[in-house]
């Protein structure tokens, strides 16, 4: 089950950064339209770890680390991509499930499909060959 480019960024687009951030803890000062705090990846006093409301991204200028509301989460509880996925769509209160690729989904269905009308062939011409009637 994989989970589709739009279901990402739906989870993306329901878990804001700075609230997520903020829900682990870590104060955050608006300088602009960035909001800085204190790095939760490396020790620090000053204030580095800027986060982007806007663009949802977070960088530090201490220690380098960076990326969105799921490398975030990926990061911060050393946890997989999915994990994270499967914890920001609980957070958000999405099923994952709504979120699982389309394609893979419709390719099962036209796998099954391909495979019953195999099966409803194979049975005709075993039954043409008996000439009986369908
Ligand atoms: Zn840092």
């Amino acid at each position: 089950m994989r989970v589709s480019r739009e279901g990402i960024d739906e989870i993306k687009r329901r878990n804001d950064l700075c609230e997520v951030v903020l829900e682990h803890g870590i104060e955050l000062k608006r300088r602009g339209r960035t909001y800085f705090g204190l790095c939760p990846f490396h020790q620090e006093k000053t204030s580095s770890f800027a986060v982007s409301r806007e663009s949802g991204l977070f960088h530090c200028f201490g220690c380098g680390v960076g990326g969105d509301v799921i490398g975030f989460i990926v990061r911060y509880h050393q946890i997989s991509f999915r994990e994270a996925l499967d914890r920001l769509a609980a957070r958000a209160g999405i099923a994952l499930e709504t979120l699982v690729e389309p394609s893979s989904r419709i390719t099962s269905r036209e796998e099954m499909a391909r495979r019953l009308h195999e099966r409803a062939a194979v049975r005709f011409t075993r039954l043409a060959a008996n000439g009986r009637r369908p």
